[in-house]
């Protein structure tokens, strides 16, 4: 029996369907570090790093951070020791190109599975505006929220597509409490892996 012990994954859906927290659960269910660029660069932003500098104004409109320089941020993180036997990933690839960054660090080996959380836009906008109370992220105003929604549409929906022609995406509803949408994700997640774990 060969030793295929590693598991990669990436959470993708829309700002506000709650990418954030379920990340976090799968992460510590098949024991892998959640890496989210969202906050790597918050992280930086905070800590007034050369890089928080230049990510900052960018961040705060909304727009995506250039593909070359947050390419350069994920290969970092995941050359790192407790990446080497997997991860989830969170915010990140969000642009075709940096599927294709993605595919080339990972030599091949590639995504094991892909978690679309799916959200209605008005319910996400609200959970944004009500985030922006209680956290104070400067990017959740409403125009930039809605703004994010667009990008999010334009540049980084037409990944899901691709994702399911590779077999690997499991669909999951974002509605509902917390602990519902961590069980539809863990059977949808048991069921696509445990198909694969043959060899
Ligand atoms: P959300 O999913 O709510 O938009 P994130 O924390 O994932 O929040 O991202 C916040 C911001 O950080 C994005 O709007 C974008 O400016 C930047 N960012 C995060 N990940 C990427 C990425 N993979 N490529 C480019 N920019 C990114």
């Amino acid at each position: 029996m060969t030793q295929t012990a590693t598991t990669r994954l990436l959470i993708i859906g829309p700002p506000g369907a709650g990418k954030g927290t379920q990340a976090h659960r799968i992460a510590e269910g098949y024991a892998v570090p959640a890496i989210s660029t969202g906050d790597i660069f918050r992280a930086n932003i905070k800590g007034a790093t050369e890089l928080g500098k230049k990510v900052q104004a960018i961040i705060e409109t909304g727009e995506l951070v250039p593909d070359s320089l947050t390419n350069e941020i994920v290969a970092d993180r995941l050359a790192q020791a407790d990446a080497a036997t997997g991860f989830l990933l969170d915010g990140y690839p969000r642009t075709v190109d940096q599927v294709a960054a993605l595919d080339a660090m990972l030599e091949g080996e590639s995504l094991d599975a892909v978690v679309l959380l799916e959200a209605d836009t008005d319910e996400v906008v609200a959970r944004l505006l009500n985030r922006a109370q209680l956290e104070g992220r400067a990017d959740d105003t409403e125009e930039v929220i809605r703004h994010r929604q667009n990008v999010y549409a334009e540049q980084t929906a037409p990944l899901i597509d691709l994702f399911s022609k590779r077999g690997i995406l499991v669909t999951v509803d974002g509605m509902g409490s917390v602990d519902e949408v961590a069980e539809r994700i863990a059977s949808g997640l048991n069921g696509l892996l445990s198909a694969k774990v043959v060899s």
